[in-house]
């Protein structure tokens, strides 16, 4: 195993884009997993292609439609309208379940596989969605498991965890990378790059982290 080897969790929207990033600052090898589980809108893969490009990373993708076969959300289903917000007694239709419990148990697999100690991730705990398999307790829970399942001393990198959005913009433009991640990555639900559709629960998050981001820059 390498020390200074990392695997980025990869979708090519505004947080792991960001990690992405970081991985490079912080690590001599760098390399990135993304998943096609049958999201709406494949130009998700596109803008991660591209920006693994851009950022001179190898991008392996993953298929695994069976995620779909599981379980019916919105990010999935065109058929259903998504949640704007949680619910006082629920998860928003947006959530994928056991999705982070699939990508990392897959992406350990295949840092074994390359040598890669590190595992990097974009996961927020701050997320206004409060998806369960997004919190610190069970990335650390999960990252001792994966320990004992496969044998090996993985850490699991959260560097997004305890920030919000206006700071996840701020850390992108530390990195010398603000233009990339506002251009180039995807996070709208309706597939649009960039700025997005505007409308969505996700463009109306990134677009209020920026517009917070911006405002405190200026007051400096
Ligand atoms: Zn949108």
């Amino acid at each position: 195993m390498t020390e200074n080897s990392a695997l980025v969790v990869f979708s090519g929207g505004q947080d792991s884009t960001t990690c992405l990033f970081w991985a490079k600052k912080n690590f001599e090898k760098v390399f990135a997993i993304c998943f096609d589980y049958g999201q709406r809108h494949i130009t998700e893969i596109q803008a991660a292609k591209n920006i693994a490009k851009m950022a001179n990373i190898d991008l392996r993708t993953m298929q695994i439609p069976f995620i779909n076969q599981l379980t019916h959300n919105a990010l999935t289903d065109i058929h259903i309208k998504m949640d704007e917000k949680k619910t006082a007694n629920s998860l928003p239709n947006t959530f994928v379940q056991g999705r982070n419990l699939f990508f990392l148990s897959i992406a350990a697999v295949y840092a074994r596989e390359s040598g890669a100690k590190n595992i990097v991730t974009g996961v927020s705990q701050t997320d206004f969605s409060g998806y369960p398999d997004c919190r610190d307790t069970f990335i650390r829970s999960l990252n001792a498991t994966l320990n004992l399942a496969l044998e090996e001393q993985f850490i699991i990198h959260t560097p997004l965890m305890w920030l919000n959005k206006a700071q996840t913009w701020q850390l992108a433009d530390e990195l010398g990378v603000f233009d990339i991640v506002k251009n180039f990555s995807l996070t709208c639900y309706n597939g649009i790059t960039g700025d997005g559709c505007g409308n969505c629960p996700a463009c109306k998050l990134r677009s209020a982290g920026l517009k917070i981001y911006r405002e405190s820059k200026n007051e400096l």
